[in-house]
């Protein structure tokens, strides 16, 4: 079953939220303030409106309701000024947050450890990398202001029909079982109608990345039609997520109309009436009908608002969820030497299919060992277990004692390294993807460093030829030759010096006579560590010191490469059958 990268607790998003506050108290004050204040602005309207018919009703002169007149359009001029300069503040706030979101996500991510990386696929990492910021990016730009001046709107709104007439403010409560009951049933089943919409469209993009990146494997077979349906079925879970989400909301909205048009009714009524037992003056009863239509919009303006703000906080938690470990590393103690010892290891992707059985072996410090069997016998992932990358099912895998698995990942990268076929060469300058590395002892890698590696892979009359040397700029993986980037990512290796390689068919793009002599630089350079070579070409095997054969998960031969030919066994009818 694939793995699912985890969403981190209301209460993460909650501590995020604060955190947030607290890091920009002074910013969201200011918004704050300045929405405010236009909201006051604008409450002015309906007293100044109520004035005009009291001056109108009053019939007194023209004078007045022009000095009203005036006054009301200053305010609304104040108003969308200050409505605009509050707007721009809490777009450029937005973009702060925002981008600390997504530095926060960056920096979860890369600590992620590999296998659960590998675990759990890379598309939906994508997603929340892309389409989950953008919904926060939504709701922090667009949603929290509008709905800041919305919500300090309607609270100001009622304050101020409270504060006119307190009588006629009565009919708003007939609003408040109407909202509260039906919002209450939406908040309860809402976010985990949220929660598996956007984990269906996290599959659905999960698997078009893999349809994409696979896409010859899938022409190849004649896989198009299955993946064509794969991909169907997922856009339709996913439609069938946001459809389950607008059947709640269309069950909910309906009373939050009626909210709004219950009170104007019952404000008319209440105000008839009390203005027939001259409680009131006609003038109050304007500025309340207006006062309480005013608030629709506003009211509007919060649900319109609110569904964005609901995805973004669940989207909020799939983001900050990378931070969350999914196992944690138990901190183990500190490897007492170099030696790598493998103790009754046993290892199954699935429980049903154990792939490793029993294996006890032990790599002397600076020891060559190749390993070499059938396909499948199981050599990566025992290559994978000895850089910590997965961890035993049974058993031990140890470094100086200390469990590889259970190594913090900067430690356990000191002491061992994994490297395979596939190479990546980033778009940035050759000097940036050669000091992918730390440099071991802290500081920055000299040229010198960086050329001596290059020689070391036979990369350097590569390298020389290009325009700006170490600065050129490399456009990609699809521009540099396979075998190039191969060379490149062993010259990452060499520049980290790890006490321990795994080198896992990392040669197996160059010709044969390219990856003897590679291998040849290579041991000469890693000279005194321990490599485990993973080979397919038995040469690899010739020239190193012990020789490990696999065969459906057990050791089954180990011994020197002379004395395995010698004992006329697997590793003897191998190389008979690749000569
Ligand atoms: P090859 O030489 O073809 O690379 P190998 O000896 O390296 O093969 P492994 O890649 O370790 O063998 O695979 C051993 C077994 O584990 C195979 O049956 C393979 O299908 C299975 N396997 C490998 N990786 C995974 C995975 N990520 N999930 C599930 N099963 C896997």
């Amino acid at each position: 079953m694939q793995l699912k990268l985890p969403l981190a607790t209301r209460a993460d998003a909650g501590a995020w939220a604060r955190a947030t506050w607290r890091s920009n108290r002074r910013d969201f004050l200011w918004v704050t303030a300045l929405f405010g204040l236009a909201t006051v602005t604008g409450l002015a309207g309906p007293q100044i409106l109520g004035h005009l018919v009291e001056e109108v009703a009053s019939g007194s002169g023209t004078r007045g309701v022009d000095v009203l007149a005036l006054v009301f359009a200053a305010l609304l001029l104040g108003q969308a000024l200050l409505k605009k300069v509050a707007r721009v503040r809490a777009g450029v706030l937005g973009e702060r947050v925002l981008a600390r979101t997504r530095e926060e996500f960056v920096a979860g991510t890369l600590r992620l450890p590999l296998g659960t990386v590998e675990a759990a696929g890379t598309g939906d990492l994508l997603t929340r990398a892309t389409s989950d910021v953008e919904r926060i990016d939504v709701a922090v730009r667009r949603a929290a202001p509008e709905m800041l001046i919305a919500a300090t709107t309607v609270t100001l709104t009622v304050v101020a029909m409270i504060v006119t007439s307190p009588l006629l403010a009565l009919g708003l409560l007939v609003a408040v079982p109407v909202l509260v009951l039906p919002t209450r049933w939406y908040w309860r089943r809402s976010p985990a109608t949220i929660e598996r919409m956007l984990q269906r469209w996290s599959d659905v993009q999960s698997a078009t990345h893999e349809t994409a990146e696979g896409a010859r494997t899938a022409e190849a077979l004649g896989l198009a039609g299955r993946r064509v349906a794969r991909g169907e079925a997922g856009l339709q879970a996913a439609v069938g997520g946001e459809r389950e989400l607008r059947k709640l909301q269309l069950r909910w909205l309906p009373w939050l109309e009626l909210a709004h048009a219950l009170p104007v009714a019952a404000m008319v009524l209440l105000g008839g009436f009390a203005y027939g037992q001259g409680w009131v003056e006609l003038g109050t009863i304007t500025t309340m009908v207006l006062y309480v239509q005013a608030l629709a919009v506003p009211l509007d303006e919060l649900l319109w608002w609110f569904e964005d703000l609901a995805v973004a906080g669940t989207a909020l938690r799939r983001v900050l969820g990378v931070r969350t470990p999914v196992v944690a590393r138990a901190a183990g103690p500190a490897p007492r030497g170099r030696d790598i010892e493998l103790r009754g290891v046993r290892f199954g992707y699935a429980a049903d299919r154990p792939v490793l059985h029993d294996i006890d072996l032990r790599i002397p410090r600076g020891q060559r060992l190749a390993v070499v069997g059938p396909s499948g016998a199981g050599k990566s992932t025992l290559g994978r277990l000895l850089a910590g990358i997965a961890a035993p099912g049974a058993g031990s895998v140890t470094i100086g004692g200390a469990e590889v698995s259970a190594l913090p990942e900067d430690v356990l990268r000191g002491e061992v390294l994994l490297l395979t076929q596939e190479q990546h060469v980033f778009a940035g300058t050759l000097r940036e993807n050669l000091t992918l590395p730390a440099r071991p002892g802290g500081g920055e890698f000299r040229d010198r460093e960086l050329l001596d590696a290059l020689t070391a892979v036979g990369a350097r009359d590569w390298a020389a030829a290009l325009p700006e040397g170490l600065d050129t700029r490399l456009a990609g993986v699809n521009r540099i030759p396979a075998a190039i980037a191969q060379q490149l990512a062993l010259a990452r290796v060499v520049l980290a010096d790890p006490h321990a390689l795994v080198l896992d068919e990392a040669t197996s793009l160059l010709d044969v006579t390219s990856a003897r002599e590679l291998e040849r630089t290579l041991a000469r350079v890693l000279a005194g560590r321990t490599v485990i070579a993973i080979a397919h070409r038995l040469h690899t095997a010739a020239a190193a010191d012990r020789v490990a054969v696999l065969e459906d998960g057990r050791i089954s031969e180990l011994g020197s490469h002379a004395e395995l030919l010698a004992a006329g066994g697997p590793y003897a009818r191998l190389v008979r059958a690749a000569s």
